[in-house]
């Protein structure tokens, strides 16, 4: 009999799979149910804009052809939509592709990476499985009056030790929505050693109103072993295409470069994303739907007597008081689908993504009827 797990590296053994939520089919086939609203994700509710869903289509003939290796045509949009050269600019399979490609070129045995305590959960999944180790800084205490559970940059700069080569820190982060402002980032980013590249992940950026975020973005010259990651799996609502990318230094986007696949963004993405770029109207329409159901929810949550974590994203994180999983299932029993966090260490919370506003009022309701109110 093979023992398969000891046939993997030391660090594939000791992971655990990053568990996305079920397909909405499957649930609702299991609970016998039809009308479900999915909150669970961190996608926007408005879906893509036209524009890319006809861009996809008008490039679904090309399939039988290998896409652009070197997304040439987004790249050169993405540009010009940034204000950067092209040749700073690497693609990935999502977001979370650039984040692995950052893991193998610069994290393995010997190396380990800094992040914070409840950071997204694909950081420590990227270093463990090159066989790097995880700097894991405690996050701001639950009782903090700005970002309770936020970032701490003063724990995260110690953490980074002599093998440190990688930071991330998302910003706003997920699940709790926490963020960093302008000062501190800069002050962190100063204060790191030249061999320590710095991911500062902005999954969320296109929804941010608040003045004093920092767009890592202005920054790139200034640091230049910063990498700013985006995606289009969020306020453009193409997470099922699978497209992001990284801005960093060309020196370093060369780096990335090598290590990946050459043709890792399929051709119908590419072409959506690029549409999607050209649409502004739709950016803007999500982002007031989004102001808008944050208001919305923050109001609901209150009128139950629940506390949330103050978010930037299109999410919020709301501390249900007591064990969450059994607050998740009886949602789900009633047609509502939110993110449970235990995995996060946050056992007593959920994470709902902020929906259209009946949506959110469905995800109200059910809270209500499930908390006994
Ligand atoms: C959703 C998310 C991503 C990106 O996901 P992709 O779909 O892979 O682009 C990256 N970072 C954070 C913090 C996220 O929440």
């Amino acid at each position: 009999m093979i023992d398969f797990a000891s046939l993997a590296t030391e660090g594939v053994r000791g992971l655990t799979p990053y568990e996305p939520g079920k397909p909405v089919e499957e649930l609702e086939r299991e609970l016998g149910i039809t009308d479900s609203v999915k909150l669970a994700s961190n996608e926007n509710p408005l879906g893509p804009s036209p524009r890319a869903l006809e861009a996809a289509r008008a490039a679904e003939p090309g399939i039988g052809f290998y896409p652009d290796g070197h997304g040439y045509a987004l790249r050169e949009a993405l540009a010009r939509h940034l204000d950067v050269d092209p040749a700073w600019i690497v693609l990935g399979n999502g977001s979370n592709d650039v984040l692995d490609l950052v893991a193998r070129a610069f994290l393995g045995p010997g190396r380990s990476a800094a992040f914070s305590q409840y950071a997204f959960a694909v950081y420590p999944i990227a270093t463990q499985a090159v066989g790097a180790r995880a700097r894991v800084a405690p996050a701001l205490p639950p009782d903090h009056p700005e970002q309770p559970y936020g970032h701490d940059l003063e724990a995260l700069r110690a953490a980074v030790a002599a093998d440190t080569r990688v930071v991330f820190i998302a910003n706003p982060n997920n699940p709790t929505g926490t963020w960093v402002g302008r000062e501190a980032l800069r002050a962190f980013l100063e204060s790191l050693p030249p061999e320590v590249i710095c991911v500062v992940d902005e999954a969320y950026a296109e929804y941010v109103e608040e003045p004093d975020y920092p767009h890592a973005m202005d920054w790139l010259d200034a640091f230049p072993t910063l990498i700013v990651t985006r995606t289009f799996s969020k306020i453009y609502g193409l997470a099922g295409l699978r497209v992001g990318y990284g801005v960093s230094r060309p020196e370093v986007a060369d780096l990335l470069n090598r290590v990946r696949q050459p043709f890792n963004v399929n051709s119908l993405a590419q072409a959506a994303a690029g549409a999607a770029l050209e649409d502004e109207v739709h950016v803007l329409r999500s982002r007031k739907l989004n102001r808008e159901g944050l208001e919305q929810l923050a109001e609901g949550l209150w009128a139950l007597d629940l506390q949330w974590i103050p978010s930037i994203g299109n999410f919020l994180t709301v501390d249900v008081g007591r064990e969450a999983a059994p607050v998740y299932e009886a949602l789900l029993r009633l047609g509502v689908i939110v993110r449970p966090l235990a995995n996060y260490g946050l056992p007593n919370h959920l994470r709902v993504t902020v929906g259209t506003k009946a949506q959110n009022a469905r995800f109200l309701e059910s809270m209500a009827l499930v908390l006994g109110q």
